[in-house]
């Protein structure tokens, strides 16, 4: 049944101080109320409305029926009664054949008496329903934030904290109560912030589901990563955000993880700076840039000098250590903005973005020379490290960056080729030589196999017993195409490609057998010498390969010299000693080339079983002319007299060279003056010529016995 509206409208004339009496104002006429009246003395004088239509009551078991008695339907309500007549407005629940309803009763007051009780009846079974539902959930879902392990915390739209789980106390370090209250925003790392804000209103704007991550200062003042997602509850009616509920994740660990790959794959990890990959990304950005504003970029690819050399010499940390070092150094050079780079090994790479001129380019590549100038300090030993720089254009020289790079590094070998410690722009025809090196590194791959390698001989003879006391083997390489080449011009390169060792294994064993095959043709025994590249030295089983050399060719070991470096000492001195002692035992002889251009530590020449000392051409050069060098070539045949050693003076090519070494002590000598050096076929006839013709030796007048004064 419907609610009569002028029952209603009396209704509520009658109670307007009733505090239900908006809800029943909209007690619209399809809704399921009863509106009645109950006299002072509890009978039911008034009863209208539909509520109790569906569970089968008849009204007129009600109307007229006292409130007491137990059979009226609305008995439950009469704890009440007595309240409402005293003037109170009262509002409760009763149940009635399974339904829930909500009672209000208000008293009646006429002239200021109470004549009796109005009465609302509302069908609210489902209401209730629903609300237990909810509070059953409600509890539920407290019970699992109160055991989750993710931090669960709500706030309100403004981004005050209303809840937090205690889960808060392992993440953050605080107890739920010291965040409740406070707003959100005073934990984030300043550097989020802005991002936060912008992704709090725009959850407020329209829910999303997007989780963020961001930073949250612990109690402890550390920042962890925090990994949230968010939801805003919804107001049903007015649409307005209540409050925002977030589940929090710490994923400081899996972001470690992510910044360290990241980071690994866009930085070299010994130097810090970009690697290759991230070189190629801030180059393909600088152009894009460069093409937007009309501008060029210059591109300098700088490769150090002798680096190998060094790494070889001194070992793989002091090698670290200086590329580090040089990092270091171009890295606080740098402006903000600059790109520098290590594609891997020493090779660096810096963009310069906004360079017009390329005199300005010049000018930059100049001072990473200057830059470079200063001795670095590595392991105790002041090294001088030069570099070479290549310098390419965009737009200039090319559009494309896979060329931009290839242009660059051209240019760097120029600039080698040119003696380093200088820059080259790259120009248009470096490619051709680009390509020659290429066809330079596969025939020198071919060429033991075809054969092209040969070995000359250069004799050494003793001033004083006019013997011929050794033969150095000098390797050749006959090109097809460019004829005989010294081994100036591709042994640096057979050692960066790693070919030195097989060539260097071809040498030693091919001088092992022409020393035994002079001997077998009937000339004295005479001793060989064989160079060793550093590669050769530290091979695996280095000394197995000279044993294997020397049986082959039934060579006596005490025919067998080989020239090592000064660096090969300084190397690493205990792996050098162990290789140098074997060498020893095996009973070869062992000689120092080159000596004085190194790195020379002396202390190194007592720990090492050496026989030979060769005094640097460059020194016996310029002997007889410059005092300094003479008294440099003076200490060092004094040196190597007081150890014990022999000392040979190499590119001897006048008499006076012959005057002054002879007058110092230093009996043995190796050069032009007696030889230059000689082919496999013409050291045989030397040999049996100056072997049986010590004669011819004689006449020369740097002989003691001619009594020249020295
Ligand atoms: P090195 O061991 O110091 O050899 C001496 C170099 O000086 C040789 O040059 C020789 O031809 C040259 N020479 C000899 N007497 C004179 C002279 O009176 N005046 C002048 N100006 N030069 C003289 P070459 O044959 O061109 O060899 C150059 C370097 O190549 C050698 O210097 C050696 O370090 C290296 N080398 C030669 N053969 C081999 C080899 O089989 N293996 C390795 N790893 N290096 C080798
Ligand atoms: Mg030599
Ligand atoms: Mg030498």
């Amino acid at each position: 049944m419907l609610v009569n509206n002028d029952f209603k409208s009396q209704f509520i004339n009658n109670y307007p101080q009733h505090q239900f009496h908006l809800n029943i104002a909209n007690v619209n006429t399809q809704a399921l109320a009863i509106l009645f009246s109950i006299d002072k003395l509890g009978n039911v004088t008034c009863f209208d409305g539909s509520a109790f239509d569906d569970i089968d009551i008849d009204k007129n078991d009600i109307l007229n029926y006292s409130i007491y008695d137990t059979t009226n339907p609305l008995h439950a309500i009469h704890p009440s009664i007595n309240m409402a007549l005293s003037g109170e407005s009262v509002s409760t629940h009763i149940e009635i054949k399974n339904g829930m309803y909500s009672i209000w009763l208000a008293p009646i007051v006429i002239d200021a008496v109470i004549t009796g009780i109005s009465g609302t009846c509302v069908e609210v079974t489902k209401q209730k329903d629903a609300e237990s539902a909810l509070v059953q959930i409600q509890n539920h879902y407290l019970l699992l934030a109160e055991y989750s392990t993710d931090l669960i915390t709500k706030y309100t739209s403004d981004g005050n904290c209303t809840y937090a789980s205690p889960a808060i106390t392992k993440v953050l370090g605080y107890r739920p109560d010291e965040l409740v209250g406070k707003p959100v925003f005073h934990f984030f790392h300043p550097d989020d912030l802005k991002s936060k804000r912008r992704f709090y209103t725009k959850l407020l704007d329209a829910p999303t589901n997007e989780s963020v991550c961001y930073r949250v200062r612990r109690k402890d003042d550390n920042y962890i990563w925090l990994e949230t997602k968010s939801t805003a509850v919804i107001h049903p009616v007015t649409g307005e955000t209540i409050e925002i509920v977030a589940v929090s994740r710490d994923i400081t660990e899996r972001k470690e993880t992510e910044d360290r790959l990241l980071y690994l794959a866009n930085y070299d990890s010994m130097t810090g700076l970009p690697n290759r990959a991230l070189f190629r990304d801030r180059l393909r950005h600088a152009v894009t840039r460069a093409q937007r504003n009309k501008t060029c970029v210059a591109l300098f690819f700088i490769d150090l000098d002798r680096f190998k050399t060094i790494n070889d010499s001194l070992g793989h940390h002091a090698g670290d250590q200086l590329l580090r070092s040089v990092s270091r150094r171009l890295k606080q050079f740098a402006r903000k903005g600059d790109t520098i780079a290590r594609l891997g090994g020493d090779e660096f790479t810096v963009i310069l973005e906004g360079v017009n001129d390329p005199e300005d380019a010049a000018v930059f590549a100049e001072k990473i020379i200057e830059l470079m100038a200063p001795p670095f300090k590595l392991d105790g030993h002041k090294i001088v490290v030069s570099p070479s720089i290549g310098i390419t254009m965009f737009p200039n020289d090319s559009s494309d960056l896979r060329s931009l790079l290839k242009n660059a590094d051209t240019a760097m070998y120029r600039a080698k080729e040119k003696g380093g410690n200088c820059y080259q722009f790259y120009t248009s025809d470096m490619n051709a030589k680009a390509y020659e090196y290429l066809v330079l590194e596969s025939n020198l791959r071919n060429a033991i196999q075809r054969e092209e390698f040969c070995l000359f001989f250069q004799p050494q003879v003793d001033l004083h017993t006019k013997n011929i006391i050794g033969i150095e083997a000098l390797l050749r390489w006959e090109h097809p195409e460019h004829g005989l080449l010294s081994p100036d011009e591709f042994i640096p390169f057979t050692e960066e490609t790693g070919l030195i060792e097989p060539i260097g294994e071809w040498v030693l064993k091919t001088a092992c057998l022409e020393a035994k095959k002079w001997q077998d043709i009937g000339l004295p025994p005479v001793r060989v010498a064989v160079n060793l590249s550093m590669r050769q030295f530290v091979a695996k089983d280095f000394v197995g390969q000279v044993a294997q050399a020397l049986q082959e060719a039934d060579l006596a070991a005490e025919y067998l010299e080989l020239e090592i470096t000064e660096g090969f000492l300084a190397y690493n001195v205990d792996q050098a000693a162990d290789i140098l002692q074997d060498l020893h035992k095996l009973g070869v002889q062992l000689s120092i080339d080159d000596f004085g251009t190194g790195y020379s530590s002396l202390s190194y020449l007592k720990r090492f079983p050496l026989n030979t000392l060769k005094i640097d051409q460059s020194f016996v050069q310029d002997i007889s002319s410059d005092p300094d060098t003479a008294t440099i070539a003076e200490a060092i045949i004094a040196m190597g007299q007081s150890l014990q050693l022999n000392v040979i003076a190499e590119g001897v090519e006048t008499e006076e060279q012959v005057f002054f070494l002879r007058g110092r002590g230093c009996d043995w000598v190796q050069g032009f003056l007696f030889s230059i050096p000689l082919s496999s076929q013409d050291i045989v006839p030397w040999l049996t010529e100056n072997f049986s013709q010590q004669v011819q030796f004689k006449q020369w007048a740097f002989w003691p016995e001619n009594g020249v004064a020295c």
